[in-house]
């Protein structure tokens, strides 16, 4: 088993984008979330917006295991 986040971005529309990371740390901040997946490009599945993580607002961060969520 593998721990990882859904990570809930905010689109400058409004709209959710989620990123799904493998993570090996344990607990996962706001600040360091950004630092590690800023860089990441983001593509809005609702409005075709697509930028970098680090320019629009982060919602939420989600632990999940990987191994159930590769089968959904
Ligand atoms: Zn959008």
């Amino acid at each position: 088993m593998s721990l990882a986040y859904r990570i809930v971005f905010e689109c400058p529309n409004g709209h959710n984008i989620n990123l799904q990371k493998k993570c090996g740390s344990v607990s996962l901040s706001e600040a360091k979330a950004i630092k590690l997946f800023g860089n990441e490009e983001l593509s809005c599945p609702k409005c075709g917006w697509h930028g970098k993580a680090s320019g629009v607002r982060l919602l939420r961060i989600l632990p999940f295991n990987w191994i159930l969520a590769a089968a959904t």
